[in-house]
């Protein structure tokens, strides 16, 4: 009986749902139903691809093992389906148009970085020499591009380009690689590249690439345009031209991005292992944080001993390197200061000149403006600091439905959410909100995602601090909405990533996040589930006198602890990095946290890493967002085994003891990296001891990590460690930034669990 069942030919409905369009998916289908001489046809829906066909059910669960098997490199399969249907008879197999059926979307795919056969393509196919803006269903632009779904050229910043007829041939070929691929383009018929220098404009691709060779060899700065934004580049091997960009670039003190051709050359200059390897080779090809070799020149990353690297991902990119005798060129976001990356043409011809020697644009628009991608590997783990071109718009699936939810974000690093049935998408990097340009990109993008996704907001969470304009845009948006606390939002987005949905230890540590006492916390140890915690232990709250003066004056909160531990005595100390504040300043500060003059309480971990930086002299003042605790991470040395005390008392974490120590370290002329390594030993060794007091009074054995604290590689290496071989579940961040750039995730979660308050 089962036999005769199985071999009779009947009509099923497969649904495939995941990252299944603009990656070639549907071209797929047909090749292989057509090898397995099965009849019906495909199409793209808003759900996803819907195959309907004819086949024994034998054939079809054979079928369905080849899609598992051998789906395109890019796609990502969330679920496939099927269901009998009733009968239909098909002579052929066919690739259907689109059509539009629910509110439901499917996936759009994120950019990806040219693949090999399109660099072989630019060598050998003739109307493709030296193209610049060759792609296939392999590779190319996409989130960048696209204006609406379903994903089709007309819907795309492509449209503006007639297909040449080799192009569509390739376009409507099966068989063709190119095959449905929405950007191809050839010489013929696709964008191309100007470049604007000395008032004289060059298009001939040739002359382009050799007059920017000439360019970045003679000290000069070009503003690339990429998939997502201008880049501006540089020889990254001389101090003079890259100090001139960061002169240039104005108040821009952080470290810049390097692209390097190879990994070959890039492994002259920085450590590599497997997995970091893996990060810079991926499709999503975004700029990872190395351990630096051999040095580049001072200005290039200020000093730390990390390099942020990436490797080539447009055709454009591999050109300039051919023949190309520099290593290594800075490869920096266009903007001005804090600024979001600029995008159009004009206003880089405009804005751009005055950091840029040479401009070079292309004449497709940039619908979609994202930043590269930053990642770190730790633990042998990729961890996202910075989710822009490569990830977004991929979403990260949830166990409940989240339909209708937008997530704000934070304040600085901001990158808001959105819930469609079970997935979380995030928008991509956004920055600081308090810029008003990067305030209008936050809600020109929240409009764009609406019309992307077709996403109408029902609830919306927001953080609590009332200043935050995040928080200010869920108030005047007159939908029904949630506050939620910045740290629990941290430790919650964590859950929502390892699926988590029971009572944990948190441990969030960050620089600030506004408290539900008012006060500004950022060393938070809590007892939480998805929907509330309760605040177990949090370090001494110190004043921080003059607000968010302090985040840029990391020598006031060393004044503010000494003063707090020690009184006027500290002033007997002798200690050196007093001598890099102006004495006024000194006297004020203090009369300041005497009479409570714009003195908010801190607790923020941020700030006890700002004070030490701060006391051995290593950073005063910051020039870039958390320099203090990079430069103290900077000069760890991992050999170093001993730490500070610290008291525990109450629900509180006393320094007294560590700054004492520290400050018989420095009369003592211990080195730096000696104390900085104590110091975080220091603090690793409260991390544990408090995890373990809080397990035995709760019976709670997993172990949530959150907050901006750990991006510090030492601090997450050694906390994961040693918590695992107390037998301890920890859970930290890897899809989703651990810095304010994840908190929309939590408050994602909490929309959804706390929706019928
Ligand atoms: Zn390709
Ligand atoms: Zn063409
Ligand atoms: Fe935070």
């Amino acid at each position: 009986m089962g036999n005769s069942q199985n071999s009779k030919v009947k009509t099923f409905i497969i649904e495939i749902k995941g990252l299944v369009q603009g990656v070639g998916f549907r071209p797929f289908i047909y090749r292989i139903a057509k090898s397995a001489k099965l009849n019906g046809y495909v199409e793209n829906r808003n759900t996803g691809v819907l195959i309907k066909l004819n086949a024994t059910e034998n054939k079809l669960l054979e079928f369905i093992e080849n899609i598992k098997k051998n789906a395109p490199p890019v796609s990502d399969i969330e679920s496939i389906n099927f269901i009998e249907t009733s009968s239909e008879i098909f002579t052929d197999f066919e690739i259907k148009k689109s059509k539009t059926v629910s509110d439901e979307v499917t996936q759009i795919s994120p950019d990806i970085a040219v693949c090999e056969d399109c660099l072989n393509d630019i060598k050998n196919q003739i109307n493709r020499i030296n193209y610049p803006f060759v792609n296939c269903t392999n590779c190319g632009p996409r989130f960048t591009i696209i204006k609406k779904i379903p994903y089709d050229r007309i819907n795309t910043t492509m449209n503006v380009f007639k297909m040449c007829d080799d192009c569509f041939k390739e376009y409507t070929d099966i068989f063709n690689r190119r095959f449905h691929a929405q950007p191809i383009a050839c010489s013929n018929c696709g964008p191309h590249y100007t470049l604007h220098y000395n008032n004289k404009t060059f298009e001939n691709i040739n002359e382009v690439i050799n007059n920017v060779r000439n360019l970045l060899k003679n000290k000069k700065i070009v503003a690339i345009k990429g998939y997502g934004g201008f880049f501006l580049a540089c020889n990254a091997l001389d101090e003079e031209a890259v100090s001139r960009l960061r002169k240039r670039k104005k108040r821009e003190g952080k470290p810049f991005a390097v692209m390097f051709p190879s990994i070959e050359i890039l492994e002259k200059y920085a450590f590599i292992n497997e997995k970091e390897k893996l990060a810079l080779q991926s499709y999503r090809k975004p700029i990872v944080i190395l351990k630096q070799k051999k040095d580049l020149p001072y200005s290039v990353n200020v000093g730390l001993n990390t390099i942020g690297a990436i490797l080539p991902y447009m055709p454009f990119h591999y050109l300039l390197f051919e023949n190309f005798n520099i290593d290594a060129i800075i490869f920096t976001s266009g903007n001005i200061s804090d600024e979001p990356i600029v995008t159009d043409n004009e206003v880089a011809l405009n804005k751009l000149t005055s950091i840029a020697d040479a401009i070079l644009v292309y004449n497709r628009e940039i619908y979609n403006r994202v930043d590269d991608s930053v990642v770190r590997v730790i633990n042998n783990q990729e961890r996202i600091i910075r989710r822009s071109r490569g990830y977004v718009p991929s979403p990260l699936l949830l166990d409940f439905n989240v339909e209708g939810i937008l997530a704000t974000g934070a304040e600085l690093s901001n990158c808001f959410c959105i819930g469609k049935g079970n997935q979380a998408i995030f928008s991509q990097h956004i920055g600081d909100l308090k810029n008003i340009e990067t305030y209008e990109f936050y809600l020109s993008t929240i409009e764009k995602f609406k019309e992307l996704f077709n996403f109408k907001p029902i609830i919306i969470v927001s953080d609590m601090h009332p200043d935050y304009l995040s928080t200010r845009y869920a108030e005047e948006s007159g939908i029904k909405h949630l506050k939620m606390q910045h740290h629990h939002a941290h430790i919650v987005a964590c859950m929502a990533e390892h699926k988590l949905n029971e009572n944990v230890i948190g441990v969030a540590f960050d620089g600030t996040g506004y408290g539900i006492d008012n006060n500004i916390w950022g060393s938070e140890f809590m007892i939480c589930n998805l929907r509330e915690f309760k605040r177990a232990f949090h370090f001494e709250y110190i004043p921080a006198p003059g607000g968010d003066k302090v985040t840029y004056e990391p020598w006031r909160s060393a004044v503010s602890y000494l003063y707090k531990y020690f009184n006027q005595q500290f002033l007997q100390f002798n200690l050196s990095f007093l001598k890099n504040v102006n004495p006024t300043h000194l006297n004020m500060i203090i009369s300041m946290i005497d009479k409570r003059i714009n003195c908010p309480l801190t607790c923020g971990a941020g700030r006890l890493f700002d004070a030490v930086s701060a006391l051995i002299n290593l950073c005063t003042h910051a020039k870039f967002h958390a320099e203090a605790p990079m430069r103290l991470e900077s000069i760890i040395n991992e050999s170093i085994t001993e730490a500070y005390s610290y008291n525990i008392y109450d629900n509180l974490v006393s320094f007294k003891n560590t700054f004492y120590e520290i400050i018989v370290d420095l009369k003592n002329n211990v080195p730096s990296s000696i104390i900085s390594t104590k110091f975080h030993n220091t603090v690793i060794n409260i991390i544990i001891s408090i995890v373990k007091i809080l397990r035995e009074k709760y019976n709670i054995n997993k172990v949530v990590l959150s907050g901006g604290s750990f991006q510090n590689k030492y601090l997450l290496e050694k906390v994961e460690s040693i918590l695992s071989s107390y037998e301890f579940d920890v859970y930290s961040h890897k899809k989703v930034p651990s810095n304010d750039g994840g908190i929309a995730l939590g408050q994602l979660v909490f929309g959804a669990v706390n929706k019928n308050l």
